[in-house]
């Protein structure tokens, strides 16, 4: 397959073609120990190109263009499936039924999950099909082969809303977008349009079965997401399922249970169902409104009790959801089909060795890349202070200053509070540090522009804030350290990447942090299995514990830190590790 597609944020050009050595199939089937497993480096590929310091162009705060918005080579990509990968005997087709998909619509870790687990479906031999709206935030030309293939009718208040039907490729996956003829998805994002978010998904909900209904298309699966997707089941059990579509079973994936889905029974019964019949505990009730006038519904709980299986996406956030939070109680009671699986990263898009946003590459084996990585981001953001190269010159850097990173979604659950302080304590302790952010919320935003206004001349802190896929494959790629410090966090991607890239993580213990980072210095930890710095409390002291370690080992235990960024890129947190457990769940509930 040969394809193109551009990139979201400045039209950069990436070709996947069949001559590509992109793909690092790492399939151990379904035997492998979260965690514990590694990637030896001979699999993680050869590095592409070796760069040297006198090759580079090196960037500076001054450039008129930001080096994250320069062009890039194109990048080739594998798409046809690698010879070494493990097929499964019994393929089947999934349509995943989703409002994210990276890179094309990607805010969080949504999108990845999607993306790199569809692709691990489809390199064991599945046939996987992606579908999302069509956002008008989606370039044309980042989907590749776009068609029309049917434009139909959905139901929204009494009316048939005419609806077009797209296929085309992403990344090597087929997607099928869904276009309204109505406002819905119309704006500059992925999120936050002028028009009633959960109106606009429940009307997407209710059009992708209209789509496999009119098509006739039925997938073995249909894996929904989040509360967005949350009302398809019910439609399919209560509507479709009782007029053409037999075939297909539900699968939901829970990623965050910050997001309930709250909803009035009326706008149920705005995409044809009956909303006042799901108000009762044991269907959609939100158990919080009970005695309240009105009640209302949750889409989230909704999804869960009519979906044939659901997963969360850690076993540890798993076992959090089952203690705490007003879903528990139906947690618990749907417990046989509640399954913890641990997200992982898709190693097409991610892989320091390959990845044309870095300006030099580089693998466990050799990780002079990386060097020049950091050294690169350094002096492009002017870091540096005593920098004297000049030109094509490598600076005077000073690599042996602990550079730390944070990339995320300025909200709450992130540790806001801890991520302030670290900025403090990382000065105090000589370090540097680089946060890329994006806020949904006005007061957040001016906090941290207040920050941004007041550390962004110094020398060792940079607060960005804003959102560049581009910069934040460079930032892992150029940090010693990533910060994940959490108050919650269902799975984290974040800490997972920065390991891919060599980044040692410093993370607070909660769910999926809980179940990727283990602390140096913890006795009861196997040495082969320990990956970074932990800590359990939400409070500074508890943070700077872990911070003042991992500066500690970084500055006088030298041979002890270049052994752990050697493990630590060698851990397999990749997709061919657990998208297995995801096939044994889509095994254990399809129809034979
Ligand atoms: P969440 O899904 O809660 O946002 P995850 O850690 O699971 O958190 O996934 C976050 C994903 O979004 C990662 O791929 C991370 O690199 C990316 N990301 C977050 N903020 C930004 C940003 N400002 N710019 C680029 N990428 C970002």
């Amino acid at each position: 397959m040969s394809s193109l597609l551009l990139n979201a944020s400045h039209n950069l050009c990436f070709k996947l073609s069949s001559s590509g050595c992109q793909w690092q199939p790492l399939l151990h089937n379904n035997t492998h120990r979260l965690s514990f497993s590694r990637v030896g480096a001979e699999k993680q590929g050869p590095i592409a190109a070796l760069v040297s310091a006198e090759q580079l162009v090196w960037p500076s705060p001054s450039d008129e263009i930001p080096f994250w918005k320069r062009d890039f080579p194109s990048w080739d990509a594998d798409s046809d499936v690698p010879s070494d990968v493990v097929k499964d005997s019994d393929p089947m087709h999934v349509i995943h039924v989703t409002a994210e998909m990276a890179p094309i619509a990607k805010v969080g870790g949504l999108g990845d999950v999607v993306t790199g687990l569809a692709r691990a479906c489809l390199s064991r031999g599945h046939t996987v099909d992606v579908m999302l709206p069509f956002y008008e935030c989606i370039q044309r030309q980042q989907v590749v082969d776009l068609e029309l293939v049917s434009t139909y009718n959905s139901y929204l208040e009494g009316e048939w809303i005419p609806v077009n039907a797209y296929r085309g490729v992403v990344t090597g996956i087929p997607v099928i977008l869904i276009e309204p003829s109505n406002q819905f998805f119309k704006g500059k994002q992925v999120y936050g349009g002028c028009y009633n978010e959960l109106e606009a998904y429940l009307f997407f909900s209710r059009a992708c079965l209209e789509w496999m209904q009119v098509t006739g298309i039925q997938p073995d699966i249909i894996h929904v997401h989040e509360w967005q997707t949350g009302a398809l089941p019910l439609l399919y059990w209560d509507m479709y399922h009782h007029l053409s579509l037999k075939k297909p079973r539900i699968v939901l994936t829970i990623h965050n249970m910050e997001h309930y889905g709250e909803c009035r029974q009326e706008q149920i019964s705005k995409c044809g169902l009956d909303g006042s019949a799901y108000a009762t505990v044991e269907k959609a009730v939100d158990d919080r409104t009970i005695g309240h006038n009105p009640e209302r519904l949750s889409l989230l709980k909704g999804g869960i009790v009519y979906s044939n299986a659901v997963v969360t996406v850690s076993p540890t956030y798993l076992k959090e959801t089952l203690c705490s939070g007003w879903l528990a109680g139906t947690l618990i009671k749907s417990r046989d089909k509640y399954f913890g699986i641990l997200n992982g990263i898709d190693t097409t898009m991610w892989n320091p060795a390959t990845d044309v946003f870095l300006p030099a590459q580089f693998n466990a084996h050799n990780i002079e890349g990386k060097k020049l990585c950091k050294q690169y981001v350094q002096r492009g953001l002017g870091l540096i202070s005593e920098a004297s190269g000049s030109g094509n010159q490598m600076p005077d850097a000073a690599p042996e200053v602990p550079l730390v990173i944070c990339i995320t979604r300025l909200v709450p659950q992130k540790g806001l509070h801890l991520i302030t302080h670290a900025i403090k304590r990382i000065e105090e302790l000589g370090g540097q540090m680089i946060i890329l952010g994006k806020a949904s919320d006005a007061r957040v935003e001016s906090e941290f522009k207040h920050l941004a206004d007041l550390h962004n001349q110094g020398p060792s802190i940079r607060i960005l804030l804003l959102y560049s896929e581009e910069l934040s494959h460079m930032l892992y790629a150029a940090a010693d350290m990533v910060l994940v410090p959490s108050i919650y966090e269902p799975c984290g991607l974040s800490q997972m990447l920065g390991m891919r890239y060599g980044a040692v993580p410093i993370v607070r213990k909660t769910g999926g942090l809980a179940d990727t980072v283990f602390d140096v210095d913890e006795q009861s930890n196997h040495h082969e299995m320990t990956n970074g710095f932990v800590f359990e409390g939400i409070d500074e002291g508890s943070f700077n514990w872990a911070l003042d370690r991992a500066f500690t080992y970084h500055r006088e235990k030298p041979e002890e830190w270049t052994g752990i960024v050697r493990r630590v890129m060698e851990c397999d947190n990749t997709w061919n590790n657990t998208a297995g457990k995801y096939i044994e769940v889509y095994n254990s509930v399809r129809v034979a």
